[in-house]
């Protein structure tokens, strides 16, 4: 193991952070039965079964991966792990397509600064061409997570899509959302307008329930984190523009 780098203690025993040296993904447990959110590079399938393992988990149980976005590395080890596990694959309706390889990869409108940042991330493989079993659409039941939605998060890529478990107070966020040191807009966006939109839908979005206090816990600060970073608003260009 030495390209996941595992964070397993962010909800022990239901969420587990995956993170690559680019990319990262998150694994949720319902008892045994195990939910892939995004799946790292186009190589990282057997890291990912090392580190599912690692955690006293079997990757014969992932059921489902869904996908935040269409970008390589999110997508990259998805079709892999879903052919060897059977699981099923759910992403947005309108980033399927590109997923699919049936439409080309949107091109972002790049910031100066993003420019850098983003040949480094073209250094990742891009994915293969990826079966999607389940098109999602707005606020659609995942089928995991004690009622996992979608919640369309469109700007990043059309078909974005974040994962909300209102159960457990966990948000799932893509790359509408980045956490490098502070809470920011994502990078890389097709339309920044739009993910800024989404940015600040996300935020305003009802806290959690406090079915869990422990992951109450955790979103009370995560939430509070990002409506003030919504609420900074133009501040989120100012910042780096
Ligand atoms: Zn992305």
């Amino acid at each position: 193991m030495d390209l996941v780098e595992i964070l397993p203690d962010i909800l022990p025993d239901r969420l587990h952070m995956f993170r690559f040296p680019i990319g990262q993904a998150y694994l949720w447990c319902d008892g045994e039965e195990l939910t892939l959110i995004d799946a790292g590079h186009k190589d990282a399938a057997a890291d990912i079964e090392e580190a599912v393992r690692g955690l006293g988990l079997r990757p014969e149980n992932i059921r489902r991966i869904v996908l935040t976005h269409c970008h390589r590395d999110h997508v990259g080890a998805a079709g892999e792990l879903a052919r060897r596990y059977g699981a099923e694959v759910v992403a947005h309706r309108l980033d399927a397509p590109v997923i699919r390889g049936e439409q080309p990869v949107p091109e972002p409108v790049l910031l100066d600064w993003e420019r850098p940042l983003y040949a480094h991330g073209l250094t990742v493989e891009p994915a293969p061409a990826t079966r999607v079993d389940r098109e999602a659409e707005d606020g659609d039941l995942l089928g995991f997570g004690d009622g996992a939605r979608a919640v369309h998060a469109p700007g990043h890529t059309d078909g974005s899509m974040a994962v909300r478990l209102p159960h457990h107070g966990v948000l799932f966020t893509g790359d509408c959302v980045a956490g490098v040191g502070q809470v920011m807009l994502g990078v890389f966006n097709t339309d920044r307008e739009r993910a800024l939109e989404s940015f600040r839908r996300l935020a305003r979005s009802p806290p959690p329930s406090p079915a869990s206090a422990t992951a109450t816990r955790l979103t009370h600060g995560t939430d509070a984190v990002l409506r003030a970073s919504a609420d900074r608003g133009s501040g989120l260009q100012v910042e780096h523009g």
